[in-house]
């Protein structure tokens, strides 16, 4: 049994058709990466996933429970957590209450302490600039804040959306590393939403490309690293 699997969503804002029959599957331990150009529908993939924009057809199973029709806060509950696009953190909280806010769903606070140092271990930059505002760290410190905070909700799996985006060359490897590390050290399973496809696919298991709200190819990230549409249209040469 997959941990996530997408049977065939369809989803629409308004007379928008936006998903037009995504299905896919991330198994437990993996890194699998969606990619796709601008309006493709990865942002709205995630959020179908994760409740925000509910599917009208279509099936969301976790560990084998059917999420489809769940409420966003109790899919948190269960271990789906999103770090979304564009960061969204809390400027005008410090680093160490934007992670208290990650645990907000949590019931065993006793342990919130525990994790906050593991995300301080992932992220010392973190560590070093907990009593600093969010709105005053870097935008890479602020993406990192993000994931930490994502993590502090103890994810099953972690939607990561554009996690590189607006980030300079040597920070997107930063985080990219980071990602790995968290799913090999820390055992996290990870469907990471990019648009920048040779990052992600390096760092990925798998992928799935997706234009038009359809998904056009899904195979492991070496193949769809060396296909030559993929090539083409998504790396760059
Ligand atoms: P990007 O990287 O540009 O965010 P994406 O692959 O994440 O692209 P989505 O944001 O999921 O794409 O958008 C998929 C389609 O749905 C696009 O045609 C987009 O214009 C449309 N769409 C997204 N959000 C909304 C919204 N809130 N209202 C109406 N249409 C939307």
């Amino acid at each position: 049994m997959s941990l996530l699997e997408v049977n065939d969503i369809h989803t629409y804002y308004g007379k928008i058709h936006a998903l037009k029959g995504i299905s896919l599957t991330v198994e437990q331990g993996e890194i699998v990466t969606l990619i796709g150009g601008n309006g493709a529908g990865k942002t709205t993939t995630l959020n179908t996933i994760c409740g925000i924009t509910p599917a009208s057809s279509g099936t969301v199973i976790l560990n084998g429970e059917d999420i489809t029709r769940r409420k966003p806060h109790d899919i948190v509950t269960l271990g789906v957590v999103q770090s979304p696009e564009g960061r969204k953190i809390f400027t005008r909280l410090t680093v160490q209450e934007n992670l208290e806010m990650g645990a907000f769903t949590r019931d065993d606070k006793g342990s919130i302490g525990n994790d906050m140092d593991s995300v301080f271990k992932h992220f010392p930059r973190l560590k070093e600039r907990q009593k600093q505002l969010g709105g005053t760290l870097s935008g890479g410190e602020q993406q990192m804040l993000a994931i930490g905070r994502a993590m502090m909700a103890q994810p099953h799996i972690l939607l990561l959306d554009e996690p590189s985006m607006g980030l300079a060359p040597l920070l997107v490897r930063e985080i990219f590393d980071v990602i790995t590390t968290l799913n090999r050290n820390a055992g996290t399973t990870i469907l990471l939403v990019e648009q920048n496809a040779h990052m992600a696919l390096a760092v990925a298991d798998r992928g799935y490309v997706l234009q038009s709200g359809y998904i056009t190819h899904a195979d492991t990230a070496s193949a769809l690293r060396q296909d030559p549409s993929i090539i083409e249209a998504y790396l760059g040469v």
